[in-house]
């Protein structure tokens, strides 16, 4: 059996990452949804259990003490965390997980798992197409659109410490681009030592 993978990816609100997360868990049956905690309100159409696991705050700070996070952050003003258990049954039994977790947390991951990890970046073409996008959803007051997108500065310029990008101007290459990186990651030599033994 191969070691399973932590696919983390971060991106922009507004770059289209839950998009493409989306597809890749539709469309390839060996990797699985990581589902955070989180002490924000859940919105319209959301399911505790399969969007997040909406928590209080007290819960979420015995879950800090516990140690039950492989890592947590406050992103606009709430907190988001991945359980530990969760991602670790999954890549021991040779399976791999999709995070979608903020710049905070993807470096957290790498700092903990190594080379279990695998951080993508999706971009968007520009801040100006993220704008036009952030407006078009239409869900975001002004002033939370300028905060996203001073924020989202402050992101893609940390963008550069990822193992890939991937821009998403056209989503179909932009999936293309995102699927083939798990693909290939997937036959990195030291995750297939199961394949060599049969010749040992
Ligand atoms: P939203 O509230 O729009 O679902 O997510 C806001 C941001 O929090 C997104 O960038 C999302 O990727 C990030 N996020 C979601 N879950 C986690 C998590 O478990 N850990 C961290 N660090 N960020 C998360």
């Amino acid at each position: 059996m191969r070691r399973g993978l932590v696919l983390v990816v971060s991106a922009p609100s507004g770059a289209g990452k839950t998009t493409l997360c989306q597809k890749l868990l539709a469309a390839d049956p060996e990797i699985s949804f990581s589902v955070s905690y989180t002490t924000r309100k859940p919105r319209p159409r959301e399911k505790n259990g399969v969007d997040y696991f909406f928590v209080d705050q007290d819960t979420f700070e015995k879950m800090i003490e516990e140690g039950a996070f492989l890592e947590w952050a406050k992103v606009y003003d709430h907190y988001y965390g991945t359980a530990k258990a969760q991602v670790e049954e999954t890549i021991s039994q040779g399976r791999d997980i999709l995070l979608d977790i903020d710049v905070q947390g993807a470096f957290q991951v790498r700092e903990k798992l190594g080379r279990d990890a695998v951080l993508v970046f999706i971009l968007p073409p520009s801040l100006t197409e993220l704008e036009r996008r952030l407006r078009s959803r239409g869900t975001e007051d002004e002033e939370t659109i300028k905060r996203r997108l001073s924020f989202a500065r402050q992101e893609i310029a940390r963008a550069k410490e990822f193992d890939y990008l991937v821009c998403n101007q056209e989503l179909a290459r932009a999936f293309d681009e995102f699927w083939s990186i798990l693909k290939a990651e997937r036959q990195r030599s030291f995750r297939r030592q199961d394949l060599l033994k049969r010749f040992s």
